[in-house]
């Protein structure tokens, strides 16, 4: 077991007396005020690859971005799931607090390493002294592999420089990455910032001379390095239709090992089945291999990936007729087996959303709008330019606003989205599922994927009366302010509401006056 797996608490690791008071700065700061101290801290190279990697609409206004949890959620994720890596994270208590319950609610299984500050640590520099107590106090090479520690919101802004930490303590790697809310739009892209960094030391490293085998040995075939986070069967299925063409899938980044990003590297084409992957992209490209977007889903889908992987990795194109022959007619059948009949709207921040909203279409559905809050990339291109040829609707960097109007518009047989999606549709009595647990957790690829998405939609769209029913039985008990159980029915104080508005009002123009002194 891992050391750090003893026990399934945050560990505030780094005793300097400094409590996590003080730290009046966070997401309710607002994005431009914490993005200036940033760059005036010192972080304006960090904050403008950001901008560049995981852009957003510059004419945007405040609350034109995607909602998402806190971002530093993903690379937490993605360095929680590596063996022999400890993660720890220097931020306000309250963000802390929140990524390690989230942490633990998708069963990380392992501790979360923490270092508290307080306004005089942060201001003084005593914050990065205790940073760097606690990476050497932690760095045990029998235990770890490498040691994650991540700036969230408050350190970033403040300068905190984990650059400036040593590479390596005894032999154990050591990776400072600033996740900021203000850089860094969704937890997706989050994983990107992780998984790139840690690509970057790899390669590096064997740039350098020989580094570890992978934990199965080298492989005989070349291999087809997996980019993106998929459900368990996907790989193997995605081995099985390289076979023919004499390939075989090679490691899935983000990897669960340190070892896996060396096989990841080396091999010659990487699969970019999730598009977000910037920084990873360029660092495999650096590298000198071939990336290739979207992923073998549903029937043109799979033929045209196994066409461009065949053609990127040399491979004959009677090898690649092979695995077409092969696999093609069974997913034509299971296609076909499983059809589904609909009409349905699809909202997401996986980065999958395009690769289901296809395999929906090519199962019969109708499907007028997509959005998903990752940007556009060249690697979901091959996506959107299939789905806009059949009239669907592309959003990237999708709002829960635009989701909520296109579901709105398109008055969908099922809506498939986010928490807050899902529960508009269903007062609003469109059946509804969540993509993150029922739709990301089924295989998407290959001829297991075809049909896979028929029984729990179709099951979906069949429960449109139940929600007519329910919706006609509660009817009475109010909506809004009202809804719920009550012994009268609430009286209404619009009074209150103005009096409140017209303050805040004066608050914001007294604020407004203050900055212009
Ligand atoms: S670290 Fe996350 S929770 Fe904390 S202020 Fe930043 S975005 Fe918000």
């Amino acid at each position: 077991m891992d050391r750090a797996v003893a026990d399934l608490a945050v560990i505030p690791i780094q005793p300097s007396g400094a409590t996590a008071s003080g730290d009046g700065v966070g997401c309710h700061t607002g994005r431009e005020t914490m993005l200036a101290a940033a760059q005036a801290a010192g972080k304006s190279t960090m904050l403008k690859r950001y901008a560049a990697d995981y852009p957003l609409d510059p004419q945007r206004g405040p609350h034109d971005q995607p909602q998402s949890m806190c971002p530093a959620f993903g690379s937490l994720r993605v360095g929680l799931r590596m063996r022999r890596t400890m993660t720890i994270l220097s931020g306000s208590a309250c963000c802390v607090y929140g990524l390690t319950f989230t942490s633990h609610f998708y069963g990380a299984r392992r501790s979360v390493g923490y270092v508290p500050f307080n306004s005089e640590t942060l201001v003084t520099g005593k914050l990065f002294e205790d940073i760097r107590e606690a990476v050497h106090a932690q760095a045990d090479p029998a235990a770890l592999d490498a040691i994650v520690i991540i700036n969230l919101c408050v350190p970033t802004a403040s300068g905190v420089p984990l650059q400036l930490l040593p590479r390596e303590i005894n032999g154990v790697r050591i990776i400072g990455i600033d996740v900021p809310g203000f850089g860094v739009p969704t937890h997706a892209e989050a994983k990107d910032v992780l998984a790139g960094a840690m690509l970057k030391y790899a390669r590096g490293e064997a740039e350098a001379g020989p580094v570890a085998a992978p934990r199965q040995g080298v492989a005989s075939k070349p291999t087809v390095t997996l980019l993106g986070e998929m459900f368990p069967a996907d790989p193997m299925i995605i081995g099985a239709l390289l076979e023919p063409m004499g390939l075989a899938a090679g490691p899935v980044v983000p990897t669960r090992e340190w070892r896996e990003l060396y096989a990841g590297l080396a091999s010659p084409v990487v699969a970019a089945l999730h598009p977000f992957y910037t920084a990873s992209v360029r660092e495999f490209q650096t590298a000198g291999r071939t990336v290739v977007g979207s992923a073998p889903v549903g029937l043109e889908g799979t033929e045209a990936w196994l066409q461009a992987i065949g053609q990127a990795a040399n491979v004959s194109q009677a090898a690649i007729g092979d695995a077409k022959n092969r696999f093609l007619p069974a997913i034509r059948a299971a296609l076909a087996a499983k059809p589904i009949k609909g009409r349905i709207t699809l909202s997401g921040y996986e980065g999958s959303e395009l690769l289901v909203a296809r395999l929906l279409v090519e199962s019969g559905a109708i499907v007028p709008y997509v959005g998903t809050a990752c940007p556009r990339t060249p690697w979901s291109d091959p996506d959107r330019e299939w789905l806009e040829a059949r009239g669907v609707h592309v959003q990237y960097r999708a709002s829960l606003e635009q989701d909520l109007a296109a579901m709105r518009e398109a008055r969908p047989d099922l809506a498939i989205g986010t928490t807050p999606l899902v529960q508009a549709a269903k007062e609003a009595r469109i059946p509804a599922l969540y993509f993150t647990n029922l739709i990301s957790a089924r295989p998407l690829m290959g001829p297991a994927g075809a049909g896979s998405l028929a029984t729990v939609i179709n099951a979906a769209i069949g429960n449109r009366r139940r929600f007519q029913r329910m919706s006609t039985f509660f009817g009475g008990v109010g909506q809004g302010d009202r809804a719920g159980v009550w012994e009268d029915v609430p009286t209404m104080h619009p009074g209150f509401r103005a009096d409140t508005r017209r303050q805040l009002e004066k608050l914001a123009k007294k604020r407004k006056a203050e900055e212009m002194l």
